[in-house]
């Protein structure tokens, strides 16, 4: 038993109308839409619910608006290229009107209504939105687990009003990122990297009290190696974190979780594409002037070793700077090693993070491994043990 309600519990929604958040926040160039991902993600919940013949109302925000409508702004723009993902027509609805043009749908109808952020009381939670949004249908989907970590009437008030479930790809994401925290097959790894602790605070204090091997890489292990005495030389390094990072090697003792840092490193004077004054070195012979821009082989071995031993793995943060060769080496390593154990099947393996995603897919990782979040800021908050509350909604 899931502890929330899926599009399996709907019973008989023909002649329904059922109000859908969505998150259709595309990246566009030029008026037109350059990444269609969350486009394919709303797929499987709308074309489902027009297939069992409910009247379908996509409700999705589009960039910031902050209450003022503005054509740049306007969904409109977004209900052709949706169509096309669909196979099937979108009727867009604006927010004048709507009640007579909702009422004038026929069962299996796609419609996408205006951007939710064109009214000031969405992001606020607002009652008078939510009842103003909740009029319009009898039912309320929630796909949107990239929006799931913000309280505002489409994502959270909507679900105490409405008869809710989650969507598809809600689903999928929650199912995944349960198997890969709230009740992972152990031993359980993480691999956390990227530029600095500061952003990743919440993450690794909530990390070692959860996981058996803890992987510290990219710009924040030289943090966890400086307050270990490690002269990380002219590394991007938060010297002011020592005792942070000294606390979450405490922490990480006393829940009997194993930190792992880099003991040889990829060191070059600039950050360049295959410097004149790239090696690899043992920590402790980091010179003064040298960066640490990766993690070195024979720690990467090392680490694929411990991962072999793991039935678990969750990834946020490359382990280099994974955007110029050869600095992207221990990412795509281990990311290749992730995968072809996520094949064999001795390894449940769930990333996220936008420059994660970006260096498995680099890495020609990202399709086998069990699961891809591109949720950002809400993968982000579930990392960090935070209740989300579009989640919690769901689930009251
Ligand atoms: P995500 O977006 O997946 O959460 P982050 O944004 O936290 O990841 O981190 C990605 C960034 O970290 C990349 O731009 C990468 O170049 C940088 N980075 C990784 N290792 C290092 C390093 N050793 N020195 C400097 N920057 C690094
Ligand atoms: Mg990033």
């Amino acid at each position: 038993m899931k502890a929330f309600k899926t599009l399996d519990d709907m019973g008989d929604i023909s002649g329904k109308a059922v109000l859908v958040r969505e998150d259709l926040n595309v990246p566009m160039q030029n008026g037109i839409v350059s990444d269609d991902t969350r486009l394919r993600a709303a797929m499987p919940t709308v074309n489902e619910l027009s297939d069992r013949g409910a009247k379908v109302l996509i409700l999705a925000h589009f960039g910031r608006p902050k209450g003022q409508p503005s054509a740049e702004l306007s969904l409109q723009q977004i209900a052709e290229p949706l169509s096309g993902v669909l196979g099937r027509p979108v009727r867009y609805i604006d927010w004048e009107g709507d009640a007579q043009a909702v009422a004038s749908l026929r069962p299996g109808d796609i419609a996408l209504l205006e951007n939710t952020r064109f009214f000031g009381g969405e992001e606020k939670n607002d009652p008078a939105v939510v009842d103003r949004f909740a009029a319009l249908g009898d039912l309320y989907v929630n796909d949107a687990f990239s929006a799931a970590h913000r309280a505002h009437a489409s994502t959270e008030g909507l679900a105490h009003k409405l008869p809710s479930f989650a969507g598809r790809s809600m689903e999928k994401e929650l199912d995944a990122l349960q198997a890969a925290l709230g009740a992972p097959v152990k031993p359980v790894a993480a691999v956390v990297g990227g530029a600095k602790v500061s952003t990743k605070l919440d993450v690794l204090n909530n990390l070692v009290t959860k996981v058996d091997h803890l992987i510290i890489g990219g710009g924040m292990a030289n943090t966890f190696l400086a307050a270990r005495g490690v002269d990380v030389g002219k590394s991007l390094c938060e010297h002011d974190l020592a005792d942070t990072a000294e606390k979450i090697m405490d922490r990480a003792d006393e829940a009997g979780c194993t930190i792992h840092l880099p003991y040889d490193v990829v060191v070059a004077k600039e950050f360049a594409a295959n410097p004149a004054s790239l090696r690899t070195c043992n920590v402790h012979e980091v010179a003064a002037d040298e960066m640490i821009l990766d993690v070195g082989p024979a720690a990467v071995e090392a680490l694929a070793d411990a991962l072999k031993t793991c039935r678990t793995l969750v990834w946020n943060g490359p382990l280099g700077a994974f955007e110029i060769a050869p600095f992207d080496a221990a990412t795509v390593a281990l990311a290749k090693t992730a995968a072809a154990l996520t094949k064999e099947g001795s390894l449940v393996s769930v990333a996220g993070g936008g420059d994660t995603v970006a260096a498995l897919n680099h890495a020609g990782a990202a399709a086998d491994f069990s699961f891809v979040s591109t949720a950002g800021g809400a993968f982000l908050e579930w990392m960090e043990g935070k209740a989300l509350p579009g989640v919690a909604a769901l689930m009251a």
